[in-house]
């Protein structure tokens, strides 16, 4: 674990199998200096063990980055489950899951993440008092993807303003990469602005009803690369801005809710000098895990939750803004940020 490339001073990661369930899971604590952890489970037929530690241990990382450009008390953990979401699912793994998470005594709250739904947390929260992203419930926040895509939108729109001189959308295009739930959401607030939206996802329904509704132009998975728009917005998958992809952008802005855009760091400064302004993923697309710390947190309101999203959004202005006079990568200004931040919460410990 000590000299894995993916460990980065991890305060502790955690293994549970059940034999009952078939659960396998990790469960990784990056860091608890800003608060306790939160971050959600994701569900994903890995490769191989070393494959699932792997994502354990980034994803952990980058919540520990997110949520302290959220300005929200806590720190980065997240869960990762082993198994097919389509096929391996059962109420005993999620009730499996329940207790695993409750073990740790509230040092980690889980919510939904790729391959995990509302429902699963919810039985998951059968066993644990640290699960959030519920439909039942006092305080219940429910899906986070419509704030995310509200977060999204807003994001996109100030980098808009610093790549154009303007954040009307009225006049521009932009290709949406994946219309399920944060790029559905998204597409909406863009056609309200009056962009004209080019989109592309693997599944025929969903952009079927982006279209009908959004009046969007629909483009096959790969060609979404090669199309003439102002503005990229990926919403579906990471590492798609890579060696093979970066030199067929004609976008001037990359604005997107999806995690791990970039496919190593060194892409950072690679989009930068392509003259493209990048909005880091874990900075625009935090409005998520914000309505999710505001159910933690007691007493849901949807007003906390949109100011907290503002601050976030102010946030990756300072970040473009900094970016642009100093020429450094955004990505590399805004690890910088996350990490001062985290440096000034250890220190004040
Ligand atoms: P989702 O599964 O609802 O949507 C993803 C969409 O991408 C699906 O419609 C899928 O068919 C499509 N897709 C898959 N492969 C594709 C491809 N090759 N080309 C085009 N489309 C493809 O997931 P989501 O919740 O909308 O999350 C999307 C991204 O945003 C993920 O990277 C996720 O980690 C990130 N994210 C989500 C939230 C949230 O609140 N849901 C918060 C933060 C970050």
């Amino acid at each position: 674990m000590f000299d894995h490339p993916s460990f980065d001073q991890h305060e502790d990661v955690h293994q549970f199998f059940d034999a009952k369930s078939g659960l396998r899971c990790l469960i990784a604590i990056h860091s608890t200096v800003l608060g306790p952890s939160a971050g959600g489970t994701r569900m994903w037929n890995y490769a191989s063990g070393a494959e699932m530690l792997n994502d354990a241990l980034r994803l952990s990382r980058g919540m520990s980055y997110k949520n302290a450009m959220a300005g929200i008390p806590f720190g980065g953990g997240k869960a990762v489950i082993w198994g097919n979401s389509r096929r391996d699912k059962s109420e005993a793994m999620f009730e499996a899951l329940g207790r695993a998470v409750e073990s740790l005594q509230g040092r980690y709250f889980t919510a939904e993440d790729v391959g995990i739904d509302t429902a699963d947390i919810q039985i998951a929260a059968r066993q644990t008092g640290y699960a959030a992203g519920l439909t039942n419930g006092a305080s219940a926040s429910g899906d986070p993807s419509p704030l995310t895509a509200r977060g999204v939108f807003l994001g996109l729109r100030e980098a808009a303003m610093r790549a154009f001189g303007t954040d009307d959308l009225s006049n521009r295009t932009v290709a949406v990469q994946g219309v399920g739930s944060v790029g559905g959401y998204v597409c909406q607030h863009l056609a309200e602005a009056g962009a004209r939206l080019i989109i592309s996802d693997i599944d025929g329904r969903a952009l079927e009803e982006v279209s009908a509704r959004d009046g969007a132009t629909i483009v096959a998975p790969d060609e979404i690369y090669d199309v003439d728009a102002d503005i990229f917005s990926p919403n579906a998958l990471g590492a798609i801005i890579n060696e093979s992809t970066l030199p067929r952008l004609r976008a001037k802005v990359i604005a997107g809710g999806a995690n791990n855009q970039l496919s190593d760091p060194e892409m950072g400064a690679r989009v930068r000098d392509a003259g493209i302004l990048y909005a880091p993923d874990y900075v625009i697309n935090g409005g998520g895990i914000i309505n999710v710390a505001a159910e933690i947190l007691g007493s849901y309101s949807l007003d906390w939750v949109y100011n907290k999203i503002d601050t976030m959004v102010e946030t990756l202005g300072r970040v473009m803004d900094e970016a642009i006079s100093s020429g450094l990568p955004t990505s590399q200004v805004a690890d910088r940020m996350a990490q001062k931040r985290l440096a000034k919460a250890a220190e004040g410990a």
